[in-house]
């Protein structure tokens, strides 16, 4: 049995997934002195892309250039969808300061102010995004202009085929190409796997191993498409040497999760969450919640599995950023969808029969992936006729309600605003 330590805070975030993150470093920005807890998240699942608004309605698959018009549309449509609970400039300061974090960490986005940019899927499908991380930009470039461009993958790498998104993107992209190649340092009958790859491509030797065997395969191409496992801690710099051995353009194109550029995001906001003063308690689950008469919270902190309580920390207020089934901020039982810590109220399907419809591709989605927390215009959770549960507890990112963010493909700005939302509203507390 370990000693039971017991930490004040003024504000603890439940959750170190994008919603998490997000509000950590905002909390920071404002000097707000925080605990946050968490176990392993979306993040690393995540291709690295930050959408913002893409589809609205869903059940039409209407794709939008301009991200606020869509925003716009969606918020007329779906009143109590949680970007309702922000006006244009306050999602703007949102992202703005997101964005400038990522510039920090160096790990820099693209954005285009009013306009969203066509990105390529792992599977070589296209799609409408907002944030493009700086190592996969040139591929949107490319595939706007039409250039000249070899996609390439590696024996051994699962799951990632140039030639299928070649073949998707040439009716589309006619100048598109692919390759398969042996991965430097490797037999070509090795498993690959992108984390491995990428901290190969963190040594020079192998870059440089790399460059010899493209150089020969690239033809008239401009660009060159590589999956994404151009390093782990420094990948522009990774990036931009195989550019210069090369002399094209080069970028990354997602792989299917556990993704690297998700695991980049994951490992650079820990640690400058932590150096910006944010007492981080990683790989560790809060087991209980309790609020006292003087309206504080008292959260156990401990180890999942076992159960064994290692911390306990004072709160004056609490964003509850736990995500939906896979953060396991709520649970789906066999009858019906609880938030299993505050025991706050669900906004779900009246039966369970309706959870899914019956065709698993239906385009309306599953009205499951619609539950989750009402809030009020304070991020604070409300119980289903309106009111606030408790003034103090404000939530954020996926665990809310009204929203589909996969389809709606709103995953990340969703999170990132709603995690300004519940830290401006925190701060008004103060
Ligand atoms: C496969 C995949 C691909 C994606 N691709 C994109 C993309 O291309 N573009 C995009 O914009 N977004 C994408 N996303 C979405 C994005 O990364 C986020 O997952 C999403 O925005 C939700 O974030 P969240 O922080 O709300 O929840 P989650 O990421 O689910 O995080 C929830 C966190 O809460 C913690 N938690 C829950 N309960 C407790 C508790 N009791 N105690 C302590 N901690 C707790 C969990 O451990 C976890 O850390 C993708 C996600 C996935 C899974």
């Amino acid at each position: 049995m370990t000693d039971i330590k017991t930490t004040q805070s003024k504000l603890t975030i439940i959750g170190t997934g994008m919603a998490g993150m997000a509000a950590a470093y905002f909390a920071s920005k404002n000097n707000i002195d925080t605990t946050q807890i968490g176990v392993n998240s979306g993040i690393i699942y995540a291709s690295g892309y930050i959408d913002l608004m893409g589809v609205h309605p869903i059940e039409d698959g209407k794709t939008w250039e301009n991200p606020w018009q869509a925003i716009e549309s969606l918020v007329s449509d779906i009143p109590n969808h949680p970007y309702a609970r922000l006006d244009q400039p306050g999602i703007e300061r949102a992202m703005d300061q997101f964005l400038e974090f990522m510039d920090e960490l160096e790990r820099p986005f693209i954005i285009r102010k009013n306009q969203n940019t066509e990105v390529i899927t792992p599977v070589g499908m296209v799609k409408q995004t907002y944030g493009v991380p700086r190592s996969m930009w040139a591929g949107a470039v490319a595939l706007k202009e039409n250039r000249p461009c070899l996609i390439v993958d590696f024996w051994g790498l699962k799951a990632f085929s140039a030639k299928q998104i070649a073949d998707m993107l040439t009716p589309r992209w006619p100048q598109i190409r692919s390759l398969r190649i042996p991965f430097p340092a490797v037999g070509p009958s090795a498993d690959l796997y992108p984390e491995q790859m990428a901290r190969s491509l963190e040594i020079e030797s192998n870059r440089v191993q790399l460059a010899e065997a493209l150089k020969q395969s690239l033809g008239d191409a401009k660009t060159l498409g590589l999956p994404a496992v151009l390093g782990i801690y420094k990948p522009e710099q990774i990036r931009e040497h195989l550019e210069e051995l090369l002399g094209v353009d080069i970028f990354e194109i997602p792989t299917i999760p556990p993704s690297v550029p998700g695991l980049r995001l994951k490992e650079a906001m820990e640690t400058s969450i932590t150096a910006r003063g944010i007492r981080l308690l990683p790989q560790k689950r809060v087991l209980t919640a309790e609020r006292q008469k003087s309206g504080r919270f008292v959260l156990s902190v401990g180890d999942r599995a076992s159960g064994e309580i290692q911390h306990i920390i004072e709160s004056d207020g609490v964003i509850l950023a736990g995500g939906r089934f896979l953060g396991m901020g709520l649970h789906a039982g066999r009858k019906e969808i609880r938030e299993p810590l505050f025991g706050l109220p669900v906004f779900q399907p009246k039966d369970r029969a309706l959870w899914h419809q019956a065709n698993f591709f239906d385009p309306r989605g599953h009205l499951i992936n619609q539950a989750g927390l009402e809030i009020d215009d304070s991020f604070r959770p409300t119980d289903l006729a309106g009111k606030v549960v408790y003034d103090n507890l404000f939530a954020a990112g996926s665990i809310l309600a009204h929203q589909d963010w996969m389809r709606q493909k709103c995953g990340a700005g969703l999170a990132i605003a709603t995690a300004y939302g519940a830290v401006e509203a925190f701060k008004k507390m103060l």
